[in-house]
């Protein structure tokens, strides 16, 4: 058990390379997951510090300091944050843990990927791009790709310190300026990171982080005229209201959003292999993965093995706190979050799903104060419920039954999400096929979760639009601009006098 430290000294934003309360000193409460002790304050920022810092933000992109200096220069500073990530990294795993509860082996992996998010765009940012075409004589036409300006970043609970990364990098990267809103839930890693970002002296203004709740700072983000461009990882209902908000002012809009990802199980695959992807695809993260595996799809000719070994399996996993060296799923973010888990509990019973295991709040000794929620699977489903239809973001998985591959992509695809999908077979040209036919933006085969720096994420349907990560994610943070250049000023002819 590795004790952590208790209480963070109260969080501030930052705003213009200055620490900053709230401009009315209202606070709320941050909470330990695993105990429901409160092990912070943040500020309940305003309308008011959404414009300070956007008016920084603006301030800092025109005058040039960030976005006029070379590629490689910005990419220091990027290798510098990357390092400090890492010089820092045995407390972020631990603050990581304290507020999100993720088991610190969860949290490890956070804080590696993030400074590895930072090092890869500090490479990328520097690699030739742009394009010349070859027009007629005597024009040159080329294209070249800028900064948006100011771009706005809301982030959720999930992966508080990762799904910054995710945006801060790149944007940065790009030559924006930042207006960076972290979850009110999960403000401490964000925290650190901002620490880290003044300690390498990026230039004031260029990166200004405010807190306070979604429809009031975010919702300024959204919808100021000098904000540029919003990015957003969240829930579809968010994200929707956020698309919305920012068509009045014609901002670019980046949308991660929510997913009911299928994992399909073909017969031919090892059946324990299968089990044990398939939990990981579940239960990684207690559920709170928007990319998670809950629709387990099982061919029938295997279903009924596969339930029984999946459900052995589910109840023998440890769950406990973070800090526990034994734990394997930690407990869900808050006890708002544990109550929607419950809710959707229960609408799976009245529903008329068969609970297979799980289904209840653990309040043994030791976890009764935290929200934890014992690994849980429905069977007996149909497409139509709601357990099926909408996402949970628990440890609540759903097993259904196809009899062939036209049914399975059928069940797969219907949901209005299309975030991710699985599809497990030891035939390859099989596997390509189901592949192809998912509408889903990230897909594995013979594997569930990895994700890599390099490659692109997000979703299809109503799991949102634009990419995250890659070069791709890269582009989301540029404006593209064409030159053309007349390298022989005659007359043009058009007009005779
Ligand atoms: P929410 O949509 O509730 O919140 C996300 C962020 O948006 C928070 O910072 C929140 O602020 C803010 N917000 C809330 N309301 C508004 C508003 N009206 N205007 C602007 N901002 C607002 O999502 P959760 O935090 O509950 O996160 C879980 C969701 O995120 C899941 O649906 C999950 O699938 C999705 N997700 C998607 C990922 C992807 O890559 N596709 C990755 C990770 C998560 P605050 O909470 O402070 O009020």
């Amino acid at each position: 058990m590795v004790e952590i430290k208790k209480r963070v000294v109260n969080i501030k934003m930052f705003i213009d390379g200055e620490w900053k309360d709230a401009e009315n000193l209202q606070t709320r409460p941050v909470i330990n997951p695993a105990n429901g002790e409160v092990i912070s304050y943040a500020p309940e920022g305003t309308v008011a510090d959404a414009r300070a810092a956007i008016y920084a933000a603006r301030h800092a992109f025109e005058a040039g300091v960030w976005s006029g200096i070379s590629a490689q220069e910005r990419a220091s500073y990027l290798f510098k944050i990357a390092d400090k990530i890492d010089e820092y990294a045995a407390e972020l795993t631990e603050l990581e843990t304290m507020d999100n509860g993720k088991p610190l082996r969860e949290a490890g992996f956070d804080v590696a990927d993030a400074a590895a998010c930072f090092r890869y765009y500090a490479g990328l940012i520097t690699a030739p791009d742009g394009q010349t075409y070859h027009v007629a004589d005597p024009m040159q036409a080329m294209v070249v790709r800028e900064p948006i300006g100011v771009c706005g970043l809301i982030v959720p609970w999930n992966y508080p310190l990762l799904m910054s990364v995710w945006k801060i990098a790149p944007a940065l990267a790009a030559g924006n300026t930042i207006v960076y809103k972290p979850s009110e839930v999960t403000p401490i890693t964000p925290k650190k990171l901002f620490e880290i970002l003044e300690e390498v002296g990026l230039p004031k203004g260029v990166a200004n982080m405010v807190m306070g709740a979604g429809p009031v700072v975010g919702n300024e983000i959204a919808s100021h005229p000098e904000v540029d461009m919003v990015s957003f990882t969240g829930g579809t209902k968010t994200g929707k209201h956020i698309m919305k908000t920012a068509a009045d002012t014609m901002k670019k809009v980046s949308l991660e959003l929510g997913g009911k990802s299928p994992n399909i199980i073909f017969a031919d695959m090892d059946l324990e292999l299968a089990v044990d992807y398939a939990l990981f695809g579940i239960y990684a993260g207690s559920g709170q993965v928007c990319s998670a595996g809950s629709r387990i799809l099982v061919e029938e000719s295997v279903y009924d093995q596969f339930v029984n070994r999946f459900v052995e399996r589910a109840r023998k996993i440890q769950v406990g706190t973070g800090n526990d060296s034994s734990t394997e799923m930690g407990p869900l973010v808050s006890e708002q979050h544990l109550e929607k888990v419950l809710h959707y509990i229960e609408l799976g019973k009245q529903e008329g799903a068969t609970l297979a295991c799980g289904g209840n709040r653990i309040v043994r000794d030791g976890l009764d104060k935290g929200y934890f929620v014992e690994p849980t699977v429905f069977i007996d489903v149909k497409q139509k419920m709601r357990i099926v239809q909408e996402e949970i973001f628990g440890p609540v998985v759903v097993i259904q039954k196809f009899k062939d591959e036209e049914e399975a992509i059928k069940l797969a695809n219907g949901t209005v999400y299309g975030l991710a999908g699985a599809v497990f077979t030891n035939d390859g040209a099989k596997a390509l096929r189901v592949v192809k036919k998912l509408r889903a933006g990230i897909t594995w085969v013979n594997s569930y979760h990895p994700t890599y720096n390099e490659a692109p994420w997000g979703g299809y349907k109503q799991s949102g639009v634009g990419r995250s990560l890659g070069t791709f994610g890269l582009e989301e943070f540029q404006e593209i601009k064409q030159i053309n250049i007349n390298l022989q000023v005659e007359p043009v002819g058009w007009f005779s006098n």
